[in-house]
């Protein structure tokens, strides 16, 4: 049996005689003893590994490095040192793996992040990496468990899609075609029937459709899976591969939607404290010594205080008009500093104007429902009104949004007049239509994107750091 670090932290079988393998985070050595921090990413904290020197093999000790892979027989003993219950007394070392410092690209200081995504093979190994990526799997895990507890069942949704009507981004194709001089039609355009699937395919930009079918049979279900979305956007909140998180609830109005996406949110956030704190406390003080040099307006809530405030708030819910009113009165918006000047209704809200509704004007979660339907996707319910839709959008701070929902137009005419509209060709997607001619019901959903979420969670700034192997353009390495 494999004791792991995280284990033997909190064991106090003082004088047991255990074996501990792990990877070296430093060494340093006095007169007679060397002390090794060893880790094995079960935790963000090390276990201290005493060696004598007079009785260890000089060559070996010489070979011990920072990243160097260890397997450690000795004897488990209470630390007098300070922040630390056991150390181990080694009784014998092997090395299962050399790390030559001379090649090894980290050195036990601090790497910036940029050198980090470059070295994205490696980054697993620093403590800000394994924080996150243990936080990452916890909040995956916090996720299906939610749902889970609310009678939600998990459906896989196809990655390779043949409906390019979705207009959630650009997408991807997926061809077996040859991309040079491939078969073309006699309108001299890409013939796709001699493709795989016989027709056009593309990755997938959202599950919500396929879920809209699920849904509408047993009643709550959600997809969590990859997604795909071609936009050329170089931005720290968008990546061309993300993971999407898409209830859909039938029989739930606007207002379920949004107490299912608070609760939600707030779920992970609650469970991110219980289960992760260790490592939260970790990225807090990173975060803390980044922004030591920043004058005092311009520095960050402090991480967990973030946290805790978001869990202990309600969301502010108002409508895209109100939001409207705001931003165009805002001293903001009359001196010119949003780089969009608000002017009239109906413009796309940005994200520096959805930073400053949560940031600046209502200091928490806003969301925002009753957009105009000229921004929004053809399948969510039109209000009364015949300008807007039912859809809601959750901001937060220093991301924007982070969620965006609707309840969905559950009247067949409805939808396929405002299909036509959009000029989105009904006669391919008569398996959607099929649930608002057979058995319809009111139903909603949302999107969350994943990434977005561990961005707030971790405090991180760029997306690139919360995936294990981002995706963006001009980057598919690893
Ligand atoms: P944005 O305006 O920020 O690009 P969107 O309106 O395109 O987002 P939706 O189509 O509503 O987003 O997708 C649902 C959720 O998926 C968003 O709220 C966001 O959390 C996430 N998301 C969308 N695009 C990306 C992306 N390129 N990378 C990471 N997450 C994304
Ligand atoms: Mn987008």
């Amino acid at each position: 049996m494999i004791t792991s670090i995280k284990e033997l932290l909190i064991s106090e079988n003082y004088g047991k005689k255990i074996n501990v393998k792990g990877w070296v985070r430093t060494k340093r050595e006095s007169k007679n003893v060397a002390f090794i921090a060893l880790n094995d990413g079960s935790t963000i904290n090390n276990v201290q590994i005493v060696v004598n020197i007079d009785s260890t093999n000089e060559e070996k000790l010489a070979k011990i490095h920072t990243g160097a892979s260890l397997s450690i027989d000795g004897e488990l003993i209470k630390s007098e040192g300070k922040g630390q219950n056991i150390e181990i007394n080694a009784e014998n070392i092997e090395i299962l793996g050399i790390a030559n410092p001379d090649e090894y690209p980290l050195q036990p200081k601090k790497h910036s992040l940029e050198f980090l995504r470059e070295n994205a093979h490696l980054r697993f190994r620093t403590n800000t990496f394994s924080a996150i990526f243990r936080i990452r799997h916890a909040m995956i895990f916090a996720i299906h468990s939610f749902f889970n507890e609310k009678g939600f069942y998990n459906v896989h949704t196809p990655i390779i899609t043949a409906s390019d009507a979705e207009g959630a981004g650009e997408m991807f194709r997926v061809s077996v075609l040859p991309a040079k001089n491939p078969p073309v039609n006699e309108q001299g355009n890409v013939d796709f029937t001699k493709d795989f699937f016989g027709k056009e395919t593309n990755l997938t930009v959202s599950g919500q459709l396929e879920a809209e079918l699920a849904a509408l049979a047993l009643s709550k279900v959600y997809t969590f899976g990859p997604t795909f979305r071609a936009e050329n956007s170089n931005t720290t909140r968008h990546l061309a591969e993300f993971w999407m998180i898409e209830p859909e609830a039938a029989f739930y109005d606007i207002n379920d939607d949004m107490d299912l996406a608070e609760n939600m949110l707030k779920y992970c956030v609650k469970y991110a404290l219980d289960n992760c704190f260790d490592d939260l406390q970790f990225l807090s003080n990173r975060l803390k010594e980044e922004e030591k040099g920043k004058p005092q307006d311009q520095q960050s809530q402090e991480l967990i205080d973030k946290l805790n405030f978001v869990l202990n708030n309600d969301f502010e819910r108002i409508t895209y008009t109100e939001a409207i009113d705001i931003l165009r009165n805002s001293n903001h918006n009359k001196k010119k500093k949003f780089q969009y000047i608000i002017d009239g209704w109906g413009a796309d809200l940005q994200s520096e104007h959805e930073r400053y509704l949560v940031e600046k004007h209502f200091k928490k979660p806003v969301i925002l429902i009753d957009y105009p339907k000229e921004i929004k996707a053809f399948y969510m319910k039109q209000n009364e009104d015949g300008k807007t839709v039912r859809a809601m959008d959750i901001l937060f701070p220093g991301i924007g949004e982070i969620v965006g929902g609707s309840q969905r137009e559950e009247n067949y005419a409805k939808l396929v007049a405002r299909m036509n509209e959009m000029e989105i060709p009904t006669s391919e997607m008569s398996w959607y239509l099929d649930t608002r001619k057979f058995g319809t019901v009111p139903h909603s959903g949302f999107g969350l994107g994943f990434e977005r979420l561990m961005l707030f969670i971790t405090g991180m700034g760029n997306i690139r750091d919360v995936i294990p192997f981002p995706r963006t353009p001009k980057n598919a390495e690893f």
